[in-house]
């Protein structure tokens, strides 16, 4: 096989690559930007020779812009349910984080919630139990849920960002966020809740961008998908700082307000 047999045989095998990761619904390999446009043309029948490289100097040489990457939008794979999805996750492996883990904490709560709230990822006594907010954090949400806005925990849905707990309660670093997003985004369409209230930095960032700044931004609704979205601070912060306490009970209000319920 001649070079460009060799070639012309790699292009057709990515393509059908391609093609059935799309089918299939599974995460599509990365590509420059421009490598399907180029795929789809028809190849020059010009050499380019590499006399014509060699003619200028690279000082001259124009400037290569860096390649942009772009992912090739997968048939997203739908879920009719939590529990659909739940069982897409498997015993994920996904990511580093299923290594030291004793539970993949998926989430709980009701699956047609009207309020969503959003943590960062699970923390010791979580990954023990599987079950989000539970420790020492955890405790303090469900006394915010139910003694300050009067509901139950099982009427909202609790979940997190990353699904298994980061070593040492680290940050889940921007490559464990970006495999374990899209399981967060089905729950949020499959419950399709009227309003989310997102925990602390990271899922706050995990929802609306890097430059989110909890500091600055706490307080002021966001949308999130066409969904109200209430950046506010981690109950973890809370108990470090009470004086963030006032805060935040004013963006519970808030939250009441915008779902039609009455602060008792
Ligand atoms: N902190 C989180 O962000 N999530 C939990 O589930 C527990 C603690």
């Amino acid at each position: 096989m001649n070079n460009r047999e060799e070639l012309k045989e790699i292009f057709f095998k990515t393509k059908r690559l391609i093609s059935a990761c799309e089918e299939m619904g599974l995460e599509p390999p990365m590509l420059p930007l421009g490598t399907l446009d180029f795929m789809e043309k028809p190849v020059s029948k010009k050499p380019v020779l590499p006399s014509e490289y060699s003619r200028t100097s690279e000082k001259e040489a124009p400037e290569i812009p860096a390649p942009e990457t772009q992912t090739i939008k997968p048939a997203t794979p739908q879920f009719d349910s939590l529990e659909d999805l739940r069982e897409h996750m498997g015993d994920c492996r996904r990511c580093d984080l299923h290594n030291g883990r004793k539970h993949l904490v998926f989430g709980e709560g009701d699956p047609k919630a009207r309020l969503v709230f959003v943590g960062e990822g699970p923390g010791f006594d979580e990954d023990r139990e599987g079950r989000p907010f539970v420790g020492k954090s955890g405790q303090l949400l469900t006394r915010i849920i139910e003694k300050g806005m009067g509901l139950t925990r099982g009427s909202v849905y609790i979940c997190n960002v990353v699904k298994c707990r980061p070593p040492g309660n680290r940050d889940p670093n921007p490559n464990e966020i970006g495999i374990c997003l899209p399981f967060l985004k089905a729950q949020l369409s499959i419950i399709g809740p009227d309003v989310i209230c997102a925990l602390g930095r990271v899922a706050c960032q995990a929802l609306m961008g890097g430059d989110f700044k909890i500091t600055r931004h706490r307080g002021q609704w966001r949308t999130y998908e066409g969904i109200p979205l209430m950046p506010t601070f981690h109950p973890a912060y809370l108990l470090r700082n009470p004086s963030a306490k006032r805060p935040v009970w004013d963006d519970v209000k808030s939250i009441m307000g915008k779902l039609g319920l009455e602060v008792k």
